[in-house]
């Protein structure tokens, strides 16, 4: 296929998804577009569609409610995320986490390589698979490469929670959901997670759950 052939169809995906006017509709798992490898972002939108676009992913993450949103989990495979988090919650959780104010921003082409072989295990859950959560060991820092919406060029070294956001919505990208390096056995609802899993640290859930924290 040429290129304007390959490019043309996005963009008029992206505006007939746009057409509706409210939060996207969020794809989940078993589609195989959060399973494909996402084209990288060089320009197949003008920069008025692309900041359309992500407007539209800041109110869907927003609506849904999450901390990230990668283009694929509204059904468009090219390598952009949104991401924000308040960070609200007990302040010994978020301590235990790292869990700091994340300022919203725009993740064009991400990419990420750790930094030190640190790790830190954590229940995370996913918008493209509702209702669940598992813990994933993560690096705890990571180099996260890549632009910005308006094609600055993004460099920096990302620690604790926003390293994990960072990890988990870049992945997407890649076609990789968080259940595939999930510890299985720590697979619980929301519902579970709130009632009895919602302390700093996954330990106690290891240890009725019956699984190593990594
Ligand atoms: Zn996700």
């Amino acid at each position: 296929m040429t290129e304007s052939k390959t490019h043309l169809p996005l963009a008029d995906r992206i505006k007939e998804l746009l057409a509706t006017g409210g939060p996207l509709p969020i794809v989940a798992a078993g589609d195989p577009v959060l399973r494909g490898v996402a084209e990288p972002y060089d320009g197949q939108l003008d920069d008025a569609l692309l900041h359309r676009f992500t407007d539209a992913l800041r109110v869907t993450m927003h609506a849904a409610p999450g901390v990230g949103l990668a283009a694929p989990q509204v059904g468009i495979p090219l390598r952009i995320a949104v991401l924000e988090d308040q960070a609200v919650g007990a302040q010994d959780v978020l301590e235990a986490r790292g869990r700091t104010p994340l300022p919203f921003r725009v993740l064009v082409n991400p990419r990420y390589e750790p930094e030190g072989g640190a790790r830190a295990a954590f229940f995370e859950g996913c918008l493209s698979v509702p209702g669940w959560q598992a813990v994933v060991a993560r690096h705890a820092r990571v180099r996260l490469r890549g632009q910005d919406g308006t094609g600055r060029t993004i460099d920096e070294v990302v620690t604790g929670w926003p390293a994990r956001i960072v990890q988990h919505e870049t992945d997407h990208l890649d076609g990789t959901l968080y259940l595939d390096m999930a510890v299985s056995r720590s697979l619980s609802t929301n519902e579970a997670v709130a009632e009895r899993w919602s302390g700093p640290t996954p330990e106690e859930a290891a240890r009725q759950l019956g699984f190593e924290l990594p």
